[in-house]
C-alpha cells in the first residue's frame, strides 16, 4: 500500500464510522450465551428499542466491523420495549464477518445496527402454521416458539444439536438431517387448514414453495424468504 492509498483507506474508514454514528442505532451488548458449539445468543439494549416497532419476522442488520459498512441480517426475538431490550441468536458457520462478530463480542461492547425493519411479516399468520426452515431460521422460530398451533420442521447439519438449541429457546421442533433432495423436509406432516412459513437456505425455500403448489391439503397463505445462499455473502 502506498502512502497515498493508505491515507485514502483511512479516510474511507473514518467516513464509514461517521456515517454509522449518524444513521445506525447504537446499542450495547448486555449478555452473550453460548447455546451450543454452533449457536450463540446475544442480548442487546438501546433506548431506541423502546419506541421501535417490533413485528414477528422483522429483521435487524448488524454492522460487523469498524471502518467498514459490512452489514449482516438477523431476526430479533424476545423484544421488551419497556426495557429497550432485544435478543438475537446466530448460527455460526465459517468465518464470515457476522460469524467473527458473534465470536468476539462480549458484554459491554457497542453494537451498531439498522432496524428493526420489515422483512417477512407474520403479523397476519393464521392459527395453524407449518414452519419449515434451517439453522438460520432459529431467530424466527424463537419468535413463534410460544405460539400455539405452529408445527416446526427444520433441516440441519446436526439435528441433535439443533433440537437442543431450539428446546432451550422454548421451541419444540422436529429436526431432520439436511439432504440435497429435501426429502425429509418435504415429507413433513401437514396440518389441516394451515399457513406455510418457509425460510433459510435459498436452495430449500424455492423448491418448497414450488412443491407446495401440489400439496394436499394446500397451504392457505405462504410466507417465504431465503436467508442465505451457497456462495453468496450477506444475502438479504
Ligand atoms: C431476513 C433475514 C433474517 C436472518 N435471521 C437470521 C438469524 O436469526 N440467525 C442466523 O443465524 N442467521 C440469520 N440469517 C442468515 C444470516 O444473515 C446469513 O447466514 C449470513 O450470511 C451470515 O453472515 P456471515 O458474515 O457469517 O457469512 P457470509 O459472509 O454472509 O457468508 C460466508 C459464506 O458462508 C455461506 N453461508 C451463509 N450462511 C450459511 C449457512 N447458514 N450455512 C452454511 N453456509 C452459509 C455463504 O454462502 C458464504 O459462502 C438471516 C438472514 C436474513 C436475510
Amino acid at each position: 500500500m502506498t502512502l497515498e492509498s493508505g491515507a485514502m483507506a483511512r479516510i474511507t474508514e473514518r467516513l464509514a464510522d461517521l456515517a454509522s454514528g449518524a444513521f445506525l442505532t447504537q446499542a450495547v451488548v448486555t449478555a452473550k450465551t453460548a447455546l451450543s458449539a454452533h449457536f450463540v445468543r446475544v442480548d442487546l439494549r438501546s433506548d431506541r428499542f423502546r419506541s421501535a416497532s417490533w413485528t414477528p419476522g422483522c429483521k435487524v442488520q448488524l454492522r460487523t466491523d469498524r471502518g467498514q459498512m459490512t452489514m449482516r441480517t438477523y431476526t430479533p426475538f424476545a423484544w421488551d420495549p419497556a426495557e429497550g431490550a432485544v435478543s438475537l441468536v446466530a448460527y455460526l458457520h465459517g468465518t464470515g464477518p457476522a460469524a467473527r462478530w458473534f465470536d468476539r463480542v462480549k458484554p459491554g461492547d457497542p453494537c451498531e445496527l439498522l432496524g428493526p425493519r420489515r422483512s417477512i411479516d407474520l403479523t397476519g399468520v393464521g392459527s395453524r402454521v407449518l414452519f419449515l426452515g434451517d439453522e438460520t431460521s432459529v431467530g424466527l422460530a424463537a419468535v413463534l416458539g410460544q405460539t400455539p398451533g405452529v408445527t416446526f420442521v427444520l433441516e440441519a447439519a446436526d439435528p441433535a444439536e439443533y433440537t437442543e438449541v431450539l428446546a432451550a429457546l422454548g421451541v419444540t421442533a422436529t429436526v431432520v438431517p439436511k439432504t440435497a433432495d429435501r426429502r425429509d423436509l418435504l415429507a413433513a406432516a401437514r396440518p389441516d387448514a394451515y399457513d406455510l412459513v418457509v425460510t433459510g437456505d435459498a436452495a430449500t425455500v424455492g423448491p418448497v414453495r414450488r412443491d407446495a403448489r401440489d400439496w394436499t391439503p394446500a397451504p392457505g397463505k405462504v410466507f417465504g424468504k431465503a436467508y442465505w445462499a451457497e456462495g453468496r455473502t450477506g444475502l438479504d
